[in-house]
């Protein structure tokens, strides 16, 4: 009996160890899973030369490649190029589920309906606490394709399914419902043009990969000896709300106003003041269309110092517009960062030949005006100089003569006068 005691302490003993070792040295590694979208048959975008699904798979590769560099981290991939066929959105939650995954994160490239978004952006699920795990590495990841690829913000997002109101992405309503942080990485646009140009880079799809993985390394605060990379966990300072859930933005922007600023007759120029407001999720892009509900326009980033003049705020942005052959009715459009349009009422924008036209012909018929006015009143002034020189000379003449008259009356009835007296002083002598 003693002996079996003894055995039964030490098999304790041992298996305490052995859990505890076990506890303590792969407990505090750091689980990632990543899932390649879409696989087998489902290609996912497909545009000109560009297939999402292989797309996804190499930049899924290179965050393994790179990621696994770092010390105290096991990174997995959800399937990988092999597969033949494509799995379902539970099928890859449950594959993190299984590695126990403290982090899915579902590599994807974007496509728009009418080929004119662009930029690159993060869904995270919709409910605390997955929202603000999701925000605080979406933010790395977008810090990092931003700044070092060129790509336009378009943000972090949630959105929810009207019939479930559950996540409304597969893969986030299924990995958060694991308990695991899920987020879907919507790269950039394979179908839009300043975004294909990003995509023509050198090794784009590696500096993804390797931007996404330092990001996650920079969120869960991974060091990497080997790349003598020293990393603390990255916390979050932009998060303000607390709430549970975090809705998206489904309201048109508040507020949009278009009117012509001035008009560069030299360069044939006009510059539109566009005053716009949203009050969910911000503004991100403006056009503008001949047609008022034309969708499929040039989108322009809002508030940008290279395609926008002059930004003096958040609301107001001059815009520049060559001036072409004909009047134009033109309507612009604010778009926020849910892609809700607002469109302002139209601007009519004048020709600058014309308009220049219209100025010198202006100028001209004033100058004339003002010469005529000129000549006009000098004639007069003039003319009543001549006349008011003439009647004087007519009065003072008239003036000396009647006064040379009247002397001459006076002299002569004076002397009648004297005549006369003479004459009578004769007669009474007689
Ligand atoms: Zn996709």
């Amino acid at each position: 009996m003693k002996r079996i005691g003894y055995i039964a302490v030490y098999l304790c003993l041992f298996c305490l160890l052995w859990f505890g070792w076990n506890d303590c040295c792969y407990g505090k590694e750091t689980v990632v899973v990543i899932d390649p979208g879409h696989g087998g048959d489902n290609k996912g975008g497909e545009f000109e030369q560009y297939t999402e699904k292989y797309m996804d798979m190499e930049v899924a590769e290179y965050i393994v490649e790179r990621l696994s560099e770092y010390d105290g981290v096991s990174v997995y991939l959800t399937h990988d190029d092999t597969e033949t066929k494509d799995l379902t959105r539970k099928e890859r939650a449950t594959i993190a589920n299984d590695a126990d995954a403290d982090f899915l994160i579902s590599v994807h490239f974007n496509m728009s309906m009418n080929h004119n978004l662009y930029g690159t952006e993060i869904w995270t699920s919709a409910f605390s606490p997955y929202y603000y795990d999701g925000y605080r590495l979406g933010e790395i990841i977008l810090e990092k394709n931003v700044e070092q690829l060129g790509l336009f913000n378009r943000g972090i997002k949630t959105r929810i399914s009207d019939k479930t109101n559950k996540d409304y992405y597969g893969i986030i309503q299924n990995g958060v419902a694991n308990g695991i942080p899920t987020i879907i990485i919507e790269h950039c646009h394979i179908d839009e043009e300043r975004d294909r140009e990003i995509l023509k880079q050198a090794d784009v799809l590696k500096n993804f990969g390797y931007n996404d993985a330092d990001a996650i390394a920079e969120y869960f605060g991974l060091s990497s000896s080997k790349l003598g990379i020293l990393n603390e966990v990255r916390k979050n300072t932009d998060i303000e709300s607390t709430e549970d859930i975090i809705y998206p933005d489904t309201e048109k922007p508040h507020f949009v106003c278009a009117a012509i600023d001035t008009i560069d007759y030299d360069n044939n120029i006009a510059y539109i003041k566009l005053e716009a407001t949203d009050n969910g999720s911000g503004l991100q892009y403006y056009a503008y269309c001949e047609n008022r509900d034309d969708e499929n326009v040039k989108l322009y980033p809002w508030n940008d110092d290279i395609d926008a003049l002059y930004p003096t705020d958040n609301n107001q942005i001059l815009v520049s517009i060559p001036l072409e052959n004909t009047d134009k009715e033109l309507y612009f459009a604010v778009y926020d960062k849910y892609d809700n349009r607002l469109t302002a009422e139209e601007v009519t924008v004048i020709p600058a030949i014309k308009t220049i036209d219209a100025r010198e012909n202006e100028l001209n018929s004033d100058n004339e005006q003002n010469i005529v006015e000129i000549t006009n009143s000098s004639d007069e002034k003039e003319d009543a100089k001549k006349n008011f020189n003439i009647v004087d000379a007519v009065i003072v003449c008239l003036l000396v003569i009647i006064a040379i008259a009247s002397t001459v009356v006076l002299v002569y009835i004076c002397r009648l006068d004297r005549i006369r007296k003479r004459k009578r002083k004769n007669v009474k002598r007689d």
